[in-house]
């Protein structure tokens, strides 16, 4: 009688302790929720393009706006699953170039991003060298200032820096940054070295997007950047300069920000702008200049046949989730990394650091 109560007595202490176990595990490992997440968005079509949507908070920022109006549906359809209120909080316009801000410059008759949500700041490049009457353009200039008369805060990236506003609390511990860039004020034959440059900063972890800056030919982009911020931190995700071209992501830049994770928004091996399978985006010289840093690569969308518009997700929706806890990545359609993929296999020599 008295062994058999021990045993009893021994069960119900396991059966406590597994029951106080199974909630002490749920409560060490339930999710909590992110305060920041960053969202790197697949556009629906077979061109090349950024959108990047930040949810920081209850605050809610647009980086570029997709390369076809077509694109619209597609990003509003994304963001309305976060954003409640039809406000956007930033509006970030980083350059004049098709594949950034078309979902913005829409014709009179079609509904631009700022005309489906308030737009509170928007902020966009200094200097263009697209004409005033070029159809995109003056579609921009428009819809933009159309915004503007509707209320919205409107400053260029060299008046941020110039007035002293390149800082944005967003609260929660939060930070936008507008970087300072030596093209804000100086002429450039290439268009995309106007980019804005923007961090994002959640306590010490941060968020870099440079747009399409650019590190080689003329006065380098990326070497200024460096040089007029040189604070700039080591970063979490870069997102990578100019769709992983060769003529972005210089070791000046990588040396500095030691990238933990890169993101690259293209339609991968796509033909568009060259037949050269190396320079097709995302770049074997790119790829190479990234991997003595980390092996943490994610791509949007790949391109099948591009003469026959044929696309699908590459890693598709790719979301940073930003917790006390640490930074966690999850893709729409999966999670290999760009050295894993089938399509690194077939068309990429793998760099010493990945192998
Ligand atoms: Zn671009």
């Amino acid at each position: 009688m008295k062994k058999k109560n021990k045993v009893i007595s021994l069960l119900v202490s396991l059966i406590v302790f597994a029951i106080a176990s199974y909630f002490g595990y749920l409560e060490l490992f339930e999710e909590e929720p992110a305060e920041l997440s960053v969202h790197f968005l697949e556009l629906g079509n077979k061109f090349t393009g950024d959108c990047i949507f930040i949810k920081a908070g209850d605050k809610d920022i647009l980086i570029d706006a997709g390369s076809r109006a077509s694109s619209i549906p597609t990003i509003t359809g994304y963001i309305n699953k976060y954003c409640g209120d039809g406000k956007l909080e930033f509006v970030i316009v980083t350059h004049a170039h098709q594949d950034h801000y078309a979902g913005f410059a829409t014709g009179p008759n079609a509904e631009s991003i700022f005309d489906l949500y308030e737009c509170e700041v928007i902020i966009d490049f200094a200097l263009t060298n697209q004409s005033p009457t070029a159809t995109m353009y003056s579609n921009y200039i428009r819809e933009r200032d159309d915004e503007v008369a509707k209320g919205a805060t409107h400053y260029t990236a060299r008046q941020c820096i110039e007035e002293g506003r390149s800082t944005f609390d967003l609260g929660g511990g939060i930070t936008l940054r507008v970087l300072d860039s030596y093209y804000y004020y100086n002429e450039s034959s290439e268009e995309n070295n106007y980019s804005v440059c923007v961090l994002i900063s959640h306590g010490d972890r941060h968020f870099l997007f440079t747009g399409d800056l650019e590190g080689d030919r003329e006065e380098s982009g990326e070497r200024k950047l460096v040089e007029l911020n040189p604070d700039l931190p080591e970063v979490e995700v870069y997102k990578a300069g100019h769709h992983g071209s060769k003529s972005s992501s210089h070791d000046v830049l990588l040396e500095k920000i030691k990238p933990r994770h890169v993101v690259v928004c293209c339609c991968a091996g796509s033909s568009k702008y060259t037949d050269a399978s190396e320079n097709q985006f995302p770049t074997q010289e790119f790829i190479d200049r990234v991997a003595p840093y980390t092996d943490s690569v994610y791509v949007t969308t790949l391109s099948v046949d591009y003469k026959n518009n044929i696309f699908k997700s590459f890693n598709g929706n790719i979301v940073f989730y930003s917790a006390s806890s640490g930074v966690t990545v999850s893709c729409s359609d999966n999670d290999v990394k760009l050295k894993d993929s089938d399509w690194f296999k077939e068309n990429r020599i793998t760099p010493p650091q990945w192998q």
